[in-house]
């Protein structure tokens, strides 16, 4: 079984729409699981044309803080707080802290311990869902105002993996966060590709290279999809000398079209909206399995 990311740096540059559409090709010829690791925003459910996730499971990875009246002799907590999570309530006459803002180191706990406890609490959601082309969707989301993103996608890319283990899966598909930060390293940790989709702008380049740079850290292989890259030709140039250069694999070429907006709308991949696209995704797929073929043999010498 094999894991590709599909990663891009900047957001908004059609990840997660790219994603849905190489799992719909995907899934005709192999058994696969499509994993949603973008926990922050999480919309491949919703690309798919699922409006509810089954099996839905509330999950903890993060501590946070609370003060009891003991800490009303801790009269310096405040300044031990690294987050500004805690202040002096005056009319309580006891610290106070923000929930949103306590990222549970435990700092307070050491300073205070009669004080202060810490709780395990719920940060996110995670769900799954069969979705109509005939594979399963794991998705997972991070409660409004918590942290952690980077823990969840561990816990999605658990529960994708054991399903794919119970169904003899050749491929996970994770469609990870835009950045370069905790959740993009928990999705491409362990991953045996890297495709990395960008747009012709400066500001998509610039981060493209940010997310391949710790892709070459992980020593993933890693190829690159230009989305709309009619749109500037000057900087799709610029993108494939950026290729050429590192020697990346150009995986193919996405037009701008805006029968992919259409079929967003209807909820729908744009391979299942338009068929014509189904030729191209299918290319950009063989590219990507001739250089996960050839990365194992790489591998093997
Ligand atoms: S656990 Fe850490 S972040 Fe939270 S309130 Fe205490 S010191 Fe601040």
């Amino acid at each position: 079984m094999k894991i590709i990311s599909i990663v891009s740096g900047k957001g908004g540059v059609g990840k997660s729409s790219f994603t849905a559409s190489l799992a719909l090709v995907l899934s005709r010829k192999f058994k696969i699981v499509a994993a949603d690791c973008d926990v922050d925003a999480p919309n491949l459910a919703l690309l798919l044309g699922v409006r509810r996730l089954e099996k839905t499971e509330r999950v903890s990875t993060r501590y946070k803080a609370f003060a009891n009246r003991r800490a009303a002799r801790c009269r310096n907590l405040a300044e031990i707080c690294a987050f500004s999570a805690i202040s002096w309530n005056e009319r309580k006459r006891m610290p106070e802290i923000n929930r949103f803002l306590c990222e549970g180191c435990g700092a307070c706990k050491l300073a205070c311990p009669q004080g202060i406890t810490l709780k395990r609490v719920k940060n996110a959601v995670i769900g799954e869902a069969k979705t109509k082309y005939n594979f399963r969707l794991v998705s997972g989301m991070l409660v409004v105002g918590e942290s952690g993103s980077g823990n969840i996608v561990e816990l999605v890319k658990q529960r994708a993996r054991k399903i794919a283990e119970n169904l003899g899966a050749d491929f996970i598909l994770l469609d990870s966060s835009p950045g370069i930060g905790c959740p993009v390293i928990a999705s491409l940790r362990e991953s045996d590709y890297a495709v990395g989709i960008t747009e012709p702008t400066q500001t998509a380049l610039s981060d493209l290279k940010r997310v391949l740079e710790v892709a070459r850290h992980f020593e993933i292989p890693h190829g690159i999809v230009i989305n709309k890259y009619d749109l500037n030709p000057k900087v799709s140039e610029a993108i494939e000398s950026y290729a050429g250069e590192n020697r990346i694999p150009l995986l193919g070429r996405l037009p701008y079209d805006a029968k992919f907006v259409e079929a967003a709308v209807n909820m729908l991949p744009v391979v299942a909206y338009e068929t014509r696209y189904e030729r191209m995704f299918l290319g950009i797929w063989n590219r990507i399995h001739r250089e996960l073929k050839r990365s194992r043999r790489h591998a093997e010498t």
